[in-house]
């Protein structure tokens, strides 16, 4: 008795100094730094830039359109920056910095939209394309995805030459016109290019994460979720070539019966969670932050990591950050009541997490539904990005331009869900950052490829201020 005892202290004392000393070690104080920008300009000129119906694939004229209209709205990027265009609507800038030893960074941003379901255009406030200011926003598709980043980058890089300036490092500026649908003619030609003139990165900076409020439970300050790394696609085409019939005379197992099954055992087994590279690092940086009991908990994963996962997998987002996810998205029958259909499919879409590969899934789905009756057929795949360094320097020079910007932010490593046109840079670089520098509750981020986009006026300013920060210490 008096041995277990002892040993119960032993272990509350570990947990509790362990708790104590889980600190957040990069908290150095970073003052907040004011620059001085026309935030009325950059307004005006993001709401024209919606104006043009960039959507991917469509309209090349408005393609056109948005680059002359970039030529003209900012002069001074066309006559000190050298300009390509790739594929007739993506833009490479080139800005030769001071020193030419320096590996050169490269921002992005893409020019492309998503269309506007023809039935969704009534339930827009302001007509999806109008760019309307009103209630202190810019409206329109692009807003937040992506023209905010395009010319917040822009701007800033005017605002410097107006001034002289010249970066420390030579900068790149990538604008690709098809990330919507993948990438392969944007940001894909445009990091081959790089990589035939034998190009190494110091750091690349794209979309993905941003400062969200309210987004984490149990973090009362603002989190700033730079991707550190992005998760792997899988689409899998499951048919049973089962042979129609009438639906009156059904074997006992039928083609449809079969496929339900398949996603029921896959939905049921699915791929073990973990805490991957960039989550740990992101649980390193907020858990510091957050309240006593979940601290403790963070603070002590060697003994409640069990505990920690059946929690955190228990809602979407958490879930999606610990593992392999699974999500039928199509599926296809007969095309009558009372007719048996001929070969059953459903399409499964699967989000790779770093450490899981495609070969691994495969595996996992075949093992799993056991049944030579189904065909699998991959669709289209990738694989999970590499993980950037959420410790390095370049990690923390970019964390120190984003406290000045944003105050009071916790600024931690994230694993992106969805798919960014940064991976295509791996060849050129192994320092890939997933971040647009804007505030957002998660009511405007649900508006992101939906009915009103917008963006606060506020955060087109901070936009602009942030890239001229980073561009002025890079
Ligand atoms: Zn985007």
């Amino acid at each position: 008795m008096g041995i277990l005892l002892f040993v119960l202290l032993i272990l509350l004392l570990v947990i509790f100094y362990r708790t104590h000393i889980f600190q957040n070690k990069s908290r150095d104080f970073v003052r907040t730094k004011k620059e001085k920008i026309d935030p009325e300009r950059a307004i005006a000129n993001l709401s024209a830039a919606i104006g043009f119906r960039t959507i991917s694939g469509k309209n090349p004229e408005a393609f056109k359109g948005l680059i002359s209209f970039l030529e003209k709205t900012y002069p001074l990027v066309h006559k000190e920056l050298k300009r390509e265009v790739i594929n007739e609507h993506s833009l490479l800038y080139h800005w030769p910095g001071k020193n030419q030893s320096e590996k050169p960074a490269l921002l992005m941003a893409h020019s492309d939209v998503v269309p506007v379901e023809e039935d969704t255009e009534k339930g827009w406030t302001h007509h999806p394309f109008s760019g309307k200011r009103a209630d202190g926003f810019v409206w329109g598709r692009g807003a937040m995805d992506n023209k905010n980043n395009l010319i917040a980058q822009l701007e800033a890089v005017e605002d410097l030459l107006a001034s002289s300036f010249k970066p420390a490092r030579d900068i790149f500026l990538a604008y690709g016109h098809d990330e919507e649908v993948r990438g392969k003619e944007g940001a894909l030609a445009i990091a081959q290019l790089l990589q035939e003139r034998g190009i190494d990165l110091y750091f690349v900076l794209d979309e993905g994460g941003g400062i969200m409020e309210g987004i984490i439970k149990g973090l009362s300050n603002p989190a700033a979720l730079v991707g550190t790394a992005e998760k792997g696609f899988v689409n899998l085409e499951l048919t049973a070539r089962s042979g129609g019939g009438h639906s009156a005379s059904p074997p006992a197992i039928t083609g449809l019966g079969r496929i339900a099954r398949a996603v029921v055992k896959l939905e049921k087994n699915q791929m073990q969670p973990r805490i991957s590279k960039p989550v740990r690092e992101m649980l390193d940086h907020i858990g510091p932050e957050m309240s006593p009991g979940k601290r403790l908990v963070i603070a002590n994963l060697w003994l409640f990591r069990p505990l920690f996962i059946r929690k955190f997998s228990a809602f979407p987002g958490g879930n999606a950050l610990l593992r392999t996810t699974v999500a039928p998205t199509m599926a296809e029958g007969s095309k009558a009541s009372n007719v048996l259909p001929d070969s059953p499919s459903v399409t499964i879409n699967f989000r790779l997490l770093p450490g899981d590969s495609v070969e691994d899934l495969l595996d996992h789905v075949k093992r799993t539904i056991a049944d030579n009756e189904i065909e699998i057929e991959v669709l289209n795949a990738y694989e999970p990005s590499l993980v950037s360094d959420g410790r390095g320097e370049e990690f923390q020079f970019l964390r120190e331009r984003i406290l000045e910007a944003f105050p009071g932010a916790t600024v931690a490593p994230y694993l992106v869900f969805g798919g960014t046109d940064a991976r295509y840079f791996e060849p050129v670089c192994s320092q890939i950052f997933r971040f647009s520098p804007m505030q957002i509750k998660d009511t405007e981020l649900k508006r992101v490829h939906a009915v009103d986009e917008r963006i606060s006026e506020e955060n087109i300013e901070r936009m602009v201020s942030f890239y001229k920060g980073l561009l002025e210490k890079i």
